[in-house]
């Protein structure tokens, strides 16, 4: 290994210390001093690894996390970015502390999640063996423009790797589309049923054939514009998937128990027909609602293009837990806390769907802030179906905090909630001490940087670890 590649090592790993030292939790400059160092570092620490990369609007992280223990339990324990350091810089840092002083890797195998945005810098220099794209949903008007953009990014990301086997939603007809120009191998999962009542979802981000602009029509629905769709003038339709979900048996706040289709073990991914060979079988996911059972059999399919057993590897979703801010729970005093990250309508719409069936009575805390992290611009707000909650009686506070306060307060209004049950708390520790003070469960709905404060504000009160750890 050359000098500077010695040197971009060693500078990684010592400022990854410093930070530490400092209590910082410090994810992307230690990237940064080692790409300073050797901008070709990456390539060299990941060469020789096996790695799968997770990119897509929701689930990035839960999706990792499930890969994460299917991998451990298959006896292959692997590297993570955990932290959420999902930008060159940041998956920089993870693999080359990753190495010996020497720039061995210490593991052979990584689940990397990847910011869309950054595939196209990330992919080509760690060449995985398999990138997930677990769906695309307007997000961050601020940093992508229209999700079109954020699609274009993603394609070129994975036109730079063509050897890497594509895991795509079936269900999605945006990223779906991937498949029609990309010479990569693909993979689907999704669910061959409809959930819930919804005939026509009245979020949707993908009315229009991506090929020809006509409606689309749909069989079912799962939500927002998953599910069954088809195109009546040109014919583009979901295709069939190799892992899906038949039927949903039960669901409640600590997990979904469900019946799957998967891929006998030797499948040859990338026929593009679905599997011939599969059989059901019943699961248990540790986790609640229907997006979780996507980011489940995203997990799966991903496992299985990645040679492991796909029966091993949903077994292992029983076990698998909340995630940084995604439906993590907390004991706060004497009650629950449950955290759901939210940051775009459809995404948002499923947390409220979830609250909308927990068990009442409970308490809500709506946070919202407009930092770059989050975008400035908070009119996604409007988009997501806060109705869902603002008439039912089981709620019985909702406390509005965070740097827009008002805006969710004036949203909250729109949607038709009894304005004496809504009540507004600027600081993020006196939300705690409110949560503190519940009899009743409390649900907390914030979005990226409310969320790095509220856990904070958790974290200070009842000792949970930091993030980095
Ligand atoms: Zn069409």
């Amino acid at each position: 290994m050359k000098l500077r590649s010695i040197c971009a090592i060693a500078a990684c790993k010592l400022t990854r210390q410093a930070l530490r030292l400092l209590h910082r939790g410090g994810t992307a400059l230690p990237g940064k001093a080692a790409l300073l160092f050797d901008p070709k570092i990456l390539e060299k620490v990941s060469a020789g690894m096996e790695i799968i990369v997770v990119t897509g609007t929701n689930g990035k992280t839960t999706t990792c996390g499930m890969l994460e223990g299917a991998l451990r339990d298959a006896g292959r324990p692997c590297l993570s970015n955990k932290s959420g350091a999902n930008l060159l810089s940041g998956v920089t840092a993870e693999l080359t502390c990753n190495t010996t002083w020497s720039g061995k890797p210490k593991t052979r195998y990584a689940v990397i999640e990847c910011d869309e945005g950054a595939l196209k810098q990330v992919v080509p220099l760690i060449r995985p063996k398999v990138i997930v794209v677990t769906n695309l949903f307007r997000d961050q008007l601020d940093r992508y423009g229209e999700v079109m953009h954020t699609l274009e990014e993603i394609r070129t990301g994975v036109l730079r790797s063509p050897g890497s086997i594509l895991c795509l939603n079936a269900d999605d007809s945006l990223t779906g589309s991937l498949a029609l120009d990309v010479p990569n191998p693909v993979v689907r999962y999704g669910f061959d049923i409809p959930t819930g009542e919804q005939k026509d979802p009245a979020l949707s981000d993908a009315r229009y054939c991506i090929r020809c602009g006509a409606p689309y029509s749909y069989h079912y629905h799962t939500y927002a514009h998953l599910g069954g769709f088809y195109c009546p003038k040109c014919g583009y339709s979901r295709p069939q998937a190799d892992a899906a979900v038949t039927k949903i048996l039960k669901m409640n706040q600590d997990g979904t128990c469900c019946r799957v289709r998967l891929p006998e073990d030797g499948w040859t991914p990338g026929t593009g027909q679905g599997c011939a060979d599969s059989y059901e079988m019943e699961i248990t996911v540790g986790l609640p609602a229907v997006y979780n059972l996507y980011n489940a059999m995203a997990a799966v399919c991903a496992c299985a293009a990645f040679g492991l057993s796909a029966k091993e590897s949903a077994l292992s979703l029983k076990a698998v837990h909340s995630s940084f801010g995604r439906m993590e729970t907390f004991t706060v005093g004497k009650t629950s806390l449950q955290m759901i990250l939210v940051k775009n309508p459809a995404g948002c719409t499923q947390a409220l769907e979830y609250l909308a069936s927990a068990e009442k009575p409970c308490r809500v805390l709506l946070c919202l802030n407009d930092r770059t992290a989050d975008g400035h611009d908070i009119s996604w707000i409007w988009d997501a179906d806060y109705e869902k909650i603002c008439k039912d009686p089981g709620l019985t506070e909702i406390v509005v905090s965070g740097d827009r306060a008002e805006d969710m307060q004036l949203r909250l209004k729109y949607a038709g909630a009894d304005t004496g049950r809504i009540r507004l708390i600027r600081e993020m520790k006196e939300a705690v001490s409110w949560i503190e003070a519940s009899r009743t469960p409390v649900y907390a709905l914030p979005n990226y940087t409310s969320m790095l404060e509220l856990r904070e504000a958790v974290r200070e009160r009842t000792g949970a670890s930091e993030f980095w750890q």
